[in-house]
């Protein structure tokens, strides 16, 4: 798919799936927005991003769990760069403490940066995609968005509300709207960035572990093909089922 007219923004682009994502779209000749919280995770993503053959990359500093920040730097883009026209809402974090021994800043950390980031950017970018009838915002929950899992409490509640925005917001754009804008949910299972690395608690050695390159690439031509990404294993799926809580949205 062509993207090299499309104004890409990835949120939480300093690694991981996000730097991933950055240097995937950087290849398919996108113009590129990086934003993360750490200046020299961005810097990075950006140098490979240009090694990749991306012609323009910005990269910008934003903390996206607060919202003045989000709109300033919002509208540094829209000066320096132009209009957003894929918004890809990465940005997360995982404490994984069980539920009672989670602080309650902690609690709140999950919530502003998993969550409320994505109204926040959201705001921002979404009346220019409505006014040009073309957009795609992309979410990135994960399985955790879908069930509850021990350890993630805080998590699992960020993950499937964003869900539940990303829902309302394509029927909201889409099926009624019929605006132009679409808006993508992706739910990973556990890819080996990072992420988990300090958490507390320790999950079985059984659950498969994705490779992060491999990952992303099926990640990116979804979001190109505008579907619904879920991943989970067809062992977990079972353990599931077995346990009778299989959710209605495994697909
Ligand atoms: P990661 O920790 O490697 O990357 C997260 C990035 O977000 C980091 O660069 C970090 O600096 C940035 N970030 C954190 N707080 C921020 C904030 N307030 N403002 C701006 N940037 C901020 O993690 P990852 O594995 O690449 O995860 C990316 C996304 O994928 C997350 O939303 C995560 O929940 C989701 N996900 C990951 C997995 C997995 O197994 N790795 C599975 C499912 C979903």
């Amino acid at each position: 798919k062509n993207v090299t007219g499309e104004i890409v923004l990835i949120t939480g682009a300093g690694s991981g799936i996000g730097r991933l994502m950055a240097l995937k779209f950087a290849r398919l000749g996108a113009t590129l927005v990086l934003w993360d919280i750490s200046v020299e995770g961005n810097k990075e993503t950006a140098r490979l991003a240009r090694k990749n053959g991306a012609a323009r990359v910005h990269n910008y500093t934003c903390d996206c769990s607060k919202r003045q920040e989000v709109y300033q730097v919002a509208d540094q883009v829209k000066k320096e760069v132009g209009d957003v026209s894929i918004l890809i809402n990465n940005a997360g974090i995982v404490t994984g403490k069980k539920f009672l021994d989670s602080p309650d800043a902690m609690i709140q950390k999950s919530m502003e940066v998993n969550t409320m980031a994505h109204f926040w950017t959201a705001k921002a970018f979404v009346p220019a995609m409505v006014a040009s009838n073309h957009g795609h915002v992309v979410t990135i929950s994960s399985a955790a968005g879908l069930v509850g899992v021990t350890g993630l409490a805080d998590y699992c509640a960020s993950k499937f509300a964003v869900v539940g925005f990303a829902e309302s917001l394509a029927i909201e754009m889409l099926a009624l709207g019929k605006t132009g804008v679409k808006s993508t949910i992706v739910c990973p299972f556990f890819i080996n960035t990072g992420m988990f690395d300090g958490c507390q608690t320790k999950w079985p050695r059984f659950l498969p572990v994705m490779d992060p390159d491999y990952a992303v690439e099926r990640i990116v031509s979804g979001i190109l093909r505008n579907q619904v990404y879920v991943y989970i294993p067809r062992s977990i799926t079972l353990l599931i089922a077995l346990k009778g809580l299989i959710p209605t949205k495994v697909g």
